[in-house]
């Protein structure tokens, strides 16, 4: 049986329509800061596709962008945005050009305005599985793939594959509060295609090409192919789609599968952050 696909685009578009009718009922729109330093091409596009889609969801963008740069420019202009009471969210896009401190520039957002949730304090909020936490975008809108599946969580083993701060870990510790048995692989574990044949849930992080192969996955199994990499000049996953799409049971397309989710999940965090700032 082939399986269902997630699609992650439609699913966004649908998040950002209930983001656009809620921002429409507020006083004023949320309010996001998008900081891009370099010269790297690919975040460029990032932030101009997040630029979109946050306008159809009824939310502000200021876009802050510096050719070359220095960590000491950057924590200023955050310290600026953090006392600044019309702005709601910060984001700065990753990578930084080298030679940037990026901990130091990440730490000195204003945890309530931390929308893509990479601060310690909401790390270690996430880890308490707290309400408080503001959740990074991409495993956030990981688990809304999943629970979009109807698929029940709990006591499901779950493998993610990789283990950044941005993507793996995170994930990996959602899945945890979610009470599945998570299993985290990362470039030196041995085994990876039995721990893929014993997993439900296969999170792909890690941005080797194909590297998931069909014969690997378990019938059933619920892959999330998170990867965005290039084989001549055409997007792949982290999976072999097409094989890993006749042993699955939902699986998410690269490209139109986390990555509009991820966008999706950076507006909600933001009109979080506005409800959040803006309570009594
Ligand atoms: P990183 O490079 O920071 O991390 C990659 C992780 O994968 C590391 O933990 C690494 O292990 C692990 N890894 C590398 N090779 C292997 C291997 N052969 N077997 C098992 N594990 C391996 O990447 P990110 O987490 O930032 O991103 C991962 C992928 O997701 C990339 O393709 C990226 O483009 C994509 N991405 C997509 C987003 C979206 O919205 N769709 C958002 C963010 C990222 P080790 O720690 O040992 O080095």
């Amino acid at each position: 049986m082939t399986a269902q696909i997630l699609n992650g685009k439609e699913i966004a578009a649908q998040i950002r329509l209930n983001l656009k009718e809620k921002t429409d009922r507020l006083p004023a729109k949320p309010h996001l800061a998008i900081i891009l330093a370099g010269q790297n091409e690919a975040s460029a596009i990032y932030v101009r596709n997040k630029q979109k889609a946050a306008e159809s969801a009824g939310v502000r963008t200021t876009l802050y962008q510096f050719a070359s740069t220095s960590s000491e420019e950057l924590i200023s202009l955050i310290k600026k945005l953090n006392a600044d009471h019309d702005v709601n969210g910060i984001m700065v896009q990753l990578p930084l050009p080298y030679g940037i401190d990026e901990k130091a520039v990440l730490r000195t957002v204003n945890p309530i305005k931390d929308v893509d949730g990479f601060h310690p304090l909401n790390i270690g909020l996430l880890q308490n599985n707290s309400e408080d936490a503001m959740i990074a975008a991409t495993p956030k809108g990981i688990l809304r793939l999943l629970q979009e599946t109807g698929v029940k969580l709990q006591g499901l083993r779950a493998l993610v594959i990789g283990r950044s701060q941005i993507v793996g870990k995170p994930a990996a510790m959602l899945l945890l509060n979610q009470d599945c048995t998570v299993t985290i692989a990362h470039s030196h574990s041995q085994n990876l295609p039995e721990l893929v044949y014993s997993s439900d849930i296969v999170i792909a992080a890690c941005g080797c090409p194909k590297l998931i192969k069909g014969e690997w996955i378990k019938d059933q199994a619920v892959l999330i192919d998170v990867g965005i990499n290039s084989i001549d000049g055409k997007l792949c996953g982290d999976i072999d789609f097409d094989a890993a799409k006749e042993k699955a049971s939902f699986i998410t397309p690269v490209p139109g599968g986390v990555g509009p989710m991820t966008i999706a999940m950076l507006l909600e965090n933001t009109v979080e952050a506005y409800l959040k700032q803006n309570a009594e």
